[in-house]
């Protein structure tokens, strides 16, 4: 049997039961310099730059996450997500890249697209990645919102009938008290109009033993639930994250995931490629890959929105299409996510297009002109909104 992450890790003599505890997790965190020097045998120079960015972004990583390192590897992709480093340049980047804070309507919902809103409900996570594009939030608090402050967006959500869709975010609303976590999807099932709960979390990634019997119960109270979840390395892919979505796929709640493209990380095709084609064998679909976003101190983790392209070309026609999310960029300023990918339209001809396919072949195909009679489409049966159905 091949040994896990853990019994190659600082933590090999820890006994499973307490590994496996949330508890012991979450009071075991690697947050001190002291320890990352220990744990990694990083020079004295670099550690003063660590010192420094400590003032400036804090970090932490749960010993699960840390245990997925090879300390062994400079480059290694797990430790250029969680650990500061003298490459971060805080010189350069935003605070607020998606202009969420301009678009707020209420204490943590952002309201930008029609039908549905983004509502950040805490600004902690069990670890915390450099690239995160709300790490302007870790400054103030590890703190939740309060009561007062969701009513607030609640009491939004019940004026505004168009909103049918609520994503919870974060920070990673999955690290909140149960009992906050009750209040707050009980608060949003409550509105009549809202038909779609969507949370997104990254614990199935960091800390995949937050998923014990008491958070699954409490997620089943409030479904049908969306889940998307955010993994970025074929790496993360381990045993313990398997079994969390599949706990969760039990209980029908189907999982996305949202990859981050990142330079030095997933920014390859045999990486993407295992990633995503491991996603799916854990039960999960692929999302979204975004292009990462101008966030301050995480430049060095870009890569051109070419590459991107390029690389979702190579995937795409080349192996199952569930395994192929949509490439995404978010537009600067509050823009919205817009999806770009290769183009496989070579021509438009008169009543033809000529199209290539994923192999490169070009094909060209009779177009049915705009003009052609089609006929009226009559209205399809739906089934009702619950909105409709209380109004019976
Ligand atoms: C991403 C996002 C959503 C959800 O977008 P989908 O494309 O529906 O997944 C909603 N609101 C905001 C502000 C977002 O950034
Ligand atoms: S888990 Fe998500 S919200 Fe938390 S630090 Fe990472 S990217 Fe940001």
């Amino acid at each position: 049997m091949s040994s896990t992450a853990k019994q190659r890790s600082a933590w090999r003599d820890v006994p499973s039961e307490q590994w496996n505890d949330l508890r012991w997790q979450l009071s075991n965190l690697v947050r001190t310099t002291d320890e990352l020097g220990a744990l990694l045998g990083l020079p004295e120079r670099e550690l003063s730059a660590i010192r420094a960015q400590s003032q400036r972004f804090r970090w932490a990583i749960s010993p699960y996450y840390f245990s997925l390192i090879d300390p062994s590897d400079p480059s290694d992709p797990i430790c250029r997500m969680v650990v500061p480093s003298a490459d971060e340049d805080t010189s350069e980047g935003e605070d607020d890249p998606l202009g969420e804070k301009r678009d707020q309507v209420a204490p943590g919902l952002t309201h930008r697209y029609p039908d549905r809103v983004l509502f950040v409900v805490t600004s902690f996570c069990s670890s915390y990645c450099r690239f995160c594009i709300r790490k302007r939030n870790w400054r103030h608090s590890d703190a939740a919102r309060s009561r007062a402050e969701i009513d607030e967006a609640i009491a939004y959500l019940r004026a505004h009938e168009e909103v049918r869709d609520v994503l919870i975010s974060g920070g990673d609303p999955l690290t909140l008290p149960h009992e906050q976590l009750e209040y707050i999807l009980s608060q949003v099932r409550s509105v009549p109009h809202v038909e779609l709960v969507r949370i997104g979390s990254r614990e199935p990634v960091m800390l995949p033993m937050r998923f014990d019997d008491a958070l699954l119960r409490l997620l089943d109270r409030h479904g049908p639930l969306w889940i998307n979840t955010h993994f970025n390395h074929p790496r993360e892919l381990t045993e313990e994250a398997a079994r969390a979505t599949e706990k969760l796929a039990r209980l029908g709640i189907p999982l996305g995931n949202q990859t981050v493209l990142l330079a030095g990380v997933n920014d390859d095709l045999p990486t993407l490629k295992a990633l995503f084609q491991g996603l799916l064998r854990i039960r999960v679909r692929p999302y979204y890959l975004y292009q990462a976003d101008p966030v301050v101190g995480a430049m060095h983790l870009r890569t051109s929105v070419e590459r991107g392209i390029e690389l979702i070309e190579g995937l795409r026609g080349h192996t199952t299409g569930l395994a192929v999310p949509t490439f995404v960029v978010d537009a600067p300023g509050g823009g919205g996510k817009i999806p770009v990918g290769p183009e496989y339209v070579v021509e438009r001809r008169d009543g033809a297009i000529v199209l290539r396919n994923y192999a490169g072949e070009t094909f060209v195909y009779k177009d049915p002109t705009m003009t052609a009679k089609s006929p009226r489409k009559r209205a399809l049966p739906l089934i009702p909104t619950a909105a409709e159905r209380d109004g019976e």
